[in-house]
C-alpha cells in the first residue's frame, strides 16, 4: 500500500535564480506528534498502513518520497516597511503533490534546517510555535478563511538553542503554492525583464488560469489578487483575527493566510489591539490590517510596473489607479460583513451608524467581540451582566427593527449570522495551556482544543470552557515563531 504522492515539480524546474536545490537536513530522532488524518484523506493521501516510526521519518524529511525534489525558494520582502533579501531559511518545498482532481498543492517541511537564505538563523523551529501554527491555520482553516494548513508535526529530538533551549520540531506545510508579494519584489528587484516575465506565467497558469489569454495579464493579475486580499482580511476582520506580522513575504498570491508567527485572536474590542512582542508601533495592529493590505499591494504593483505598459509613465498612472480602487471596495466588502455578522439583508442607509454605533459601545464597554455576537445569536456563554447596559438595549431595538426590514424574517436572520459569527475562536489563554501540556508530552489539552475548533459555528458539548477570554485580565504577548 502505498502513501499516494503523486509530484509534480513544476517549482523546481525554474531557473537557478528563483530557488536553492537542497534537501531536509536529518534530524536525529524523530517522533510524529500529530498528524492531520483529515486534511490527508482531502488530499488523497493514506498514511494509515505505515508504522508510526516510519512516519516519522517520513514527515521530518529524514526520508523523502520518490517523485519530491526539494529546493529552498528566494523571496524579498519588507518587513516592517524595511526591503530585505530573504527566502526560506529554514524551510524546503518537497514538491508539488496533485491530487485525483488535478488540484496541486506545495508540500513544504518548516523547520528542516539551514539553507542558502538562513542568513544568521539556525534553519530550525520549536516545538511550541510550530504546534501553535497547527492549532492555528486549522482553526482558520474551519472559520471558512484562506490559509495554508497543516499536516503534521515532528519532533527531531534536538534541542534548539532561543534564550532557553527548546526542543526542535517539523512542521508540514500544505498550500496552494509559496508564490509570495516578496517573491514578486525578489525578482522585481533583479530588474530582468524575462524572469519577471516568467514568475507572471508560471504565477498565472498556476494560480489565476482564467486571464492566460487576457490582453493586460499584469494588469488583470493586480486586480485579481486585490480582490482576493480584500476578501481575505474582511474576514480577518471578521473574526477578529490579528496577523501581526504583514510584511509583504508574508502575503500570499493565492490570497491564502500565511505564516502564523505572532498572531492572536482579539478578546476584548480596541481597534488598537497588538499582541507581538516585536510590534511597538502597532503597524500591524487590527485596525491597520486593511490599510497595510493595501500598502503590500502596492508593493506588488509596484513590480509589475514593466509589465503593465511599455510606457513607464502610464503604467505608474494606471497601477497606481488599481491600487487606488482598494479603500472603495474594502469598504463595501466590510460593511457587507459586518450586514451578515448582524444578520442584515439588503441595503439601508443607516447600516453604517448602526454597525459603527455598535461596535463604539464595544470598544467603550471593553466587551469581548466574539462574545457580543453571541449574546446577539442569544448564545452569550456568560450571561454577562454587560448587556443589561441602556446603551446596549437601545441600540439592539434599533437592530432588530432593522432587521425586520428586509428579511422579515428572524429565522433567515439568525440563520446568516450563525454562518457568519463563530461561537469558539482560538482563545490565547487555551492555546497557551494546550502548548504547555504538550510540551510535557500531554496532547490531551491539545486535541482537545482542536476537536473544539473543528466546529466554530455549531454549538458543541464542552464549548462553553473554550469560549471566555481570560480572567486574568493580563496583557497577552505573543513572539515571532523562530
Ligand atoms: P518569518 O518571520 O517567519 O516570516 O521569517 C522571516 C525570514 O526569516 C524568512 O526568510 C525565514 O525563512 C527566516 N527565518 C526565520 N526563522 C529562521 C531560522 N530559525 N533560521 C533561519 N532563517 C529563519
Ligand atoms: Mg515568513
Amino acid at each position: 500500500m502505498t502513501i499516494g504522492w503523486h509530484f509534480d515539480n513544476t517549482y523546481s524546474k525554474l531557473s537557478d535564480t528563483f530557488k536553492e536545490q537542497i534537501k531536509p537536513i536529518p534530524v536525529t530522532n524523530p517522533e510524529l506528534i500529530i498528524l492531520n488524518e483529515k486534511l490527508a484523506s482531502e488530499l488523497d493521501l493514506n498514511f494509515s498502513k505505515i508504522d508510526r516510526n516510519e512516519l516519522s521519518k517520513i514527515l521530518s524529511g529524514n526520508s523523502l518520497p520518490k517523485g519530491s525534489n526539494s529546493i529552498a525558494q528566494a523571496y524579498a520582502g519588507h518587513q516592517f516597511g524595511h526591503f530585505t533579501m530573504l527566502g526560506d531559511g529554514r524551510a524546503v518545498l518537497i514538491g508539488e503533490h496533485t491530487t485525483k482532481s488535478n488540484e496541486k498543492y506545495d508540500i513544504q517541511f518548516k523547520g528542516s534546517g539551514k539553507t542558502a537564505f538562513s542568513r544568521s538563523g539556525d534553519g530550525r523551529a520549536a516545538l511550541g510555535p510550530m504546534l501553535r501554527e497547527y492549532i492555528i491555520s486549522e482553526a482558520m482553516n474551519a472559520l471558512n478563511i484562506p490559509t495554508t494548513r497543516s499536516l503534521a508535526v515532528v519532533k527531531t529530538g534536538e534541542n534548539i538553542q532561543r534564550e532557553t533551549p527548546l526542543q526542535g520540531a517539523i512542521l508540514t506545510r500544505v498550500a496552494s503554492s509559496h508564490i509570495r508579494v516578496g517573491t514578486f519584489q525578489y525578482i522585481a528587484a533583479r530588474q530582468k525583464e524575462d524572469e519577471l516575465k516568467t514568475l507572471l506565467d508560471y504565477t498565472i497558469d498556476r494560480h489565476y488560469p482564467e486571464i492566460k489569454n487576457s490582453n493586460n495579464r499584469a494588469l488583470d493579475l493586480l486586480n485579481l489578487l486585490i480582490d482576493r486580499q480584500c476578501n481575505l482580511v474582511v474576514n480577518w476582520m471578521r473574526v477578529g483575527f490579528i496577523h501581526g506580522v504583514m510584511n509583504t513575504d508574508n502575503m500570499t498570491i493565492s490570497g491564502e493566510t500565511i505564516d502564523y508567527g505572532p498572531c492572536a485572536f482579539m478578546d476584548t474590542y480596541d481597534p488598537k489591539t497588538v499582541f507581538s512582542s516585536i510590534d511597538q508601533t502597532g503597524r500591524y495592529a487590527y485596525c491597520n490590517q486593511p490599510v497595510i493590505t493595501k500598502w503590500n499591494l502596492a508593493r506588488f504593483a509596484e513590480c509589475l510596473v514593466p509589465l503593465i505598459d511599455k510606457d513607464q509613465e502610464k503604467s505608474i498612472k494606471i497601477a497606481t489607479e488599481t491600487i487606488n480602487s482598494f479603500e472603495k471596495k474594502y469598504e463595501e466588502k466590510w460593511m457587507n460583513m459586518m450586514r451578515d455578522k448582524l444578520g442584515l439583508f439588503g441595503l439601508d442607509d443607516k447600516d453604517k451608524f448602526l454597525i459603527l454605533d455598535l461596535l463604539t459601545w464595544m470598544h467603550e464597554k471593553k466587551a469581548d467581540y466574539t462574545n457580543t455576537f453571541c449574546h446577539l445569536m442569544n448564545l452569550d456563554p456568560k450571561k454577562d451582566k454587560l448587556f443589561e447596559d441602556n446603551d446596549f438595549k437601545n441600540w439592539k431595538k434599533r437592530w432588530e427593527m432593522r432587521t425586520l426590514v428586509n428579511s422579515n424574517n428572524q429565522n433567515k436572520s439568525m440563520d446568516l449570522m450563525r454562518n457568519n459569527n463563530p461561537l469558539v475562536i482560538p482563545r490565547n489563554h487555551k492555546i497557551e495551556k494546550a502548548l504547555e501540556a504538550a510540551e510535557q508530552n500531554d496532547l490531551e489539552p491539545f486535541n482537545k482544543i482542536l476537536k473544539i475548533l473543528e466546529k466554530p459555528y455549531y454549538q458543541q458539548k464542552e464549548i462553553i470552557d473554550y469560549q471566555l477570554p481570560t480572567i486574568s485580565g493580563e496583557k497577552y504577548q505573543t513572539f515571532c515563531g523562530t
